[in-house]
């Protein structure tokens, strides 16, 4: 068959013309991406040969190897794992199916619309596959699928087109040929490799090798990084082996490593993030977990492994009772698995609790619950048994100040006679805050939670009390500030004669009619003249309004 030219999506090759064009400091990140898609490759033939066999049995021991031709000037990256056919290549190298890649367009958008161009955040996204660009003006992959016969051959120089064709005896896996540019030739030299590799790429459980045959050397030390004892890691491991397993680019906000014994025994290695992933709240949006059976790869999409209000964390969980030929849909049901949720999530909401309650560093819980608190609110109504640790997470802000309030100051701050939690819901802090609602709270220094998620809606009614005071709106008809003691006493001569008052609800309840199921008078407002509330059997405007948006 002969040559195909195809295009590529037109997102890729302006990322590729950035790819190309940017002096690029950390430009030997390429190579991380490059294992990095090696060492994926070779978990997913791992995975499929335990129903498979015969998928890796000619050759199974898996590993990637770098090969350097000084004549030729190419460096190459291959691997023995699963490889592409000729459809996997169009779908993976044509196309932007990767979350980071996708990222990484858009903040280059919004630094663009802001008037900057910062290339610089390649560094921080890694762009993937297109990264070889970098490095390389053409790039040659060559590669044969597990279990097909043909092989293929994709070349491109990166400037809007690659050509597809058919390549005869290749062996199993790909390989990736990157033709050097000029300048480029450290990527030739072991040492520089070697260095490469076990800064970025050391925690990849599978040998990665320099050279063929007898001159072969080790690069890494090929073990899993989570079966390591933690005093053997560094903090710069842990975060290059988060950067590689949740395809994250900042720092982890937290990292978890602990090994569970007894009746069942795995090891889990979990990370925070500090950065708001830009899906958080896609419907489709799994978690980011990897599960692992005796160090081989099962799946990254393990339902019911993590539970959804826990979705920002990404990881690996290693069981050592699963059975390694579980296919992915049984899975789901197993008890085991409902067993090692159980314990991760107890040991990942205490861990965050130990960050809630250490006041000395509370900027650094902010953070956290500014990009994920209104994921964990989630959990308030659909995990009934941790309810309890969840409302000790909670922070909000507050008419008491800027900074985050939990429910348990809030409680302890509350006036005499105050019996309830006040709330009041909006869309942001800013306009709760000028809010009418709150004048008679403010004027007897009453404290109100100001909520800004949809999700508070959700979990309050759900939730209903804390520490046995019920959360209420002050939109309501029935939030009494009467019985509050504190603030100033209304003096006698502020108050409007009874009968005039009656003559004037009786009009507005007559001009209004429809429009109001009734008017009447009330002791929240202090400098305006009237404001809307909800009745106490009705629904909260704020819930109401946003029901109306979604048009249910
Ligand atoms: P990501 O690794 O985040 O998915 P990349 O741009 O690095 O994004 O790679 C895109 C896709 O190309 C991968 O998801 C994979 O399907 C495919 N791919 C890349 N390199 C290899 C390889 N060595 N073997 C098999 N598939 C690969
Ligand atoms: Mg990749």
């Amino acid at each position: 068959m002969t040559e195909e030219r195809l295009s590529f999506q037109a997102e890729v090759s302006r990322l590729l013309d950035i790819v190309a064009h940017s002096l690029y400091s950390e430009k030997e990140v390429f190579l991380r991406e490059l294992v990095s898609n090696a060492s994926d490759a070779c978990d997913r033939l791992r995975y499929a040969a335990l129903t498979q066999p015969e998928l890796s049995a000619e050759d199974p021991n898996l590993q990637v190897r770098l090969l350097a031709d000084k004549e030729a000037r190419t460096l190459t990256v291959a691997d023995n794992g699963i490889g592409m056919n000729r459809e996997d290549l169009i779908e993976n190298l044509g196309t932007i199916a990767r979350s980071g890649t996708a990222a990484f367009m858009k903040s280059l958008k919004e630094a663009n619309t802001e008037g900057k161009k910062d290339v610089n955040l390649i560094g921080q996204f890694g762009v993937g596959f297109y990264s070889a660009f970098m490095a390389a003006d053409r790039v040659e992959v060559l590669t044969r699928k597990a279990g097909e016969a043909q092989g293929w051959r994709w070349l491109s120089d990166g400037k809007g087109e690659f050509t597809i064709a058919e390549a005869a005896d290749l062996p199993r896996g790909t390989k990736i040929v990157l033709h050097l540019r000029e300048g480029d030739d450290e990527y030739l030299e072991e040492h520089r490799l070697g260095a490469i590799v076990r800064k970025y790429s050391d925690h990849i459980a599978i040998p990665i090798v320099f050279g063929e045959g007898e001159d072969a050397k080790a690069l890494n030390s090929a073990s899993a990084l989570w079966t390591r004892s933690k005093n053997e890691i560094t903090a710069e491991q842990y975060k290059e082996f988060y950067h590689h397993v949740g395809h994250a680019f900042d720092e982890p906000w937290l990292t978890l490593h602990w090994r569970a014994e007894g009746a069942l025994e795995y090891t889990n290695l979990l990370f925070v993030p500090s950065t708001k992933p830009f899906d958080l709240f896609d419907p489709k949006r799994a978690h980011r977990v990897k599960l692992y059976v005796k160090r081989v790869f099962i799946t990254d999409a393990a339902e019911g492994l993590i539970p959804p209000y826990l979705r920002f964390l990404r990881g690996v969980v290693d069981s050592e009772d699963l059975p390694l030929n579980i296919s992915r849909e049984m899975l789901q049901h197993n008890p085991m698995l409902a067993k090692i949720r159980a314990g991760l999530t107890r040991r990942v909401l205490s861990e965050l609790n130990k960050k809630a309650k250490d006041t000395e560093n509370a900027a650094e819980y902010a953070t956290f619950w500014e990009n994920f608190g209104a994921v964990l609110k989630e959990g308030l109504y659909e995990d009934y048994e941790h309810r309890d640790e969840l409302l000790k997470l909670l922070r909000f802000r507050s008419t008491a100040g800027d900074g985050l309030v939990s429910l348990e100051e809030y409680v302890g701050r509350m006036k005499d006679g105050q019996d309830a939690i006040f709330t009041l819901s909006g869309e942001d802090v800013d306009s709760l805050l000028r809010s009418p609602q709150l004048e008679g709270f403010r004027a007897k220094g009453v404290e109100v939670l100001l909520l800004t998620d949809p999700v508070d809606e959700f979990w309050m009614p759900s939730v209903g009390v804390y520490d046995g005071k019920p959360f209420k709106s002050v939109t309501r008809s029935g939030a009494d500030l009467g019985k509050i003691k504190g603030g100033e006493e209304e003096k006698p001569e502020d108050k409007a004669p009874e009968g005039e008052l009656v003559d004037l609800l009786a009009l507005l309840k007559l001009t209004l009619s429809d429009a109001v199921k009734d008017v009447r008078k009330s002791e929240r407002l202090t400098d305006s003249a009237v404001c809307l509330v909800s009745d106490d059997n009705d629904m909260d405007m704020h819930l109401e309004r946003l029901l109306k948006q979604h048009k249910q």
